[in-house]
């Protein structure tokens, strides 16, 4: 089971990466069990503005709900996957996130890290490419295990951006994840304005990146109470 605590982050996460901009009507962020690892809890089918604590559900790592059926969301196998191919991994966020998009589409440009505050993209991360697993007549979306499986080979470090769909982040917590998932956005947009002023734009170095994630994993509560307080005015 997860604990109150858990439970409480877990719908305060729904509704900070609603007011961040993170995710609209769509997206997800699930956290494995602590007691079983292969369960992990993650809302109902439900816009992540709405979710309460009722609202969360437990899934098995084949995508079975474990606790009751109501109707649960077509992409838990990216969590389900992960999980099972990831044993670090605590929380994972699944976002439509608008600023990474052109990222996964515009050929020969890379999401990369090039502020202090997003160390945690590493290089690059890796673009998943549908067509790759599936072909070229599907809805993009990951919605059975082997696609989940797919994705979850392909992620980096702590990220993979998706083409043409979205970003998948993963973290050693809820809080993590989250902070991930908000500043994957926030580089994307500097990215973005960077490479209009310039064609040589300069990325963090990987020991760089490296350092700087560290360093601002022991900074993550600071901004989770303030995105948790500025959620509760929705
Ligand atoms: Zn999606």
């Amino acid at each position: 089971m997860l604990t109150d605590a858990m439970k409480q982050d877990l719908v305060d996460a729904n509704h900070i990466l609603y007011e961040r901009g993170v995710v609209d009507g769509f997206g997800h962020v699930s956290a494995r069990d602590p007691d079983n690892p292969d369960h992990f809890w993650i809302s109902r089918n439900l816009a992540p503005a709405m979710v309460a604590a009722q609202d969360l559900m437990c899934f098995d790592l084949d995508g079975n709900p474990v606790t009751d059926d109501r109707r649960s969301y077509l992409e838990r196998f990216i969590h389900a996957e992960i999980y099972r191919s990831r044993p670090d991994v605590r929380s994972v966020v699944h976002s439509h996130s608008p600023s990474i998009i052109p990222f996964t589409v515009a050929k020969g440009v890379s999401l990369r890290p090039m502020c202090h505050m997003c160390g945690f993209l590493r290089s690059a991360p890796p673009v998943f490419e549908i067509r790759e697993s599936a072909g070229d007549d599907t809805n993009l979306l990951i919605s059975d295990s082997r696609l989940g499986s797919a994705l979850a080979r392909s992620l980096g470090g702590h990220s993979v951006v998706m083409r043409g769909h979205g970003l998948t982040v993963v973290g050693s917590t809820i809080r993590q994840a989250v902070f991930r998932s908000v500043y994957a956005e926030v580089n994307a947009k500097l990215q973005m304005q960077a490479m209009a002023l310039s064609d040589d734009v300069i990325y963090l170095t990987e020991e760089e990146a490296d350092t700087c994630s560290s360093t601002m994993d022991g900074q993550l509560d600071r901004a989770w109470n303030l995105w948790k307080q500025a959620a509760i005015q929705i």
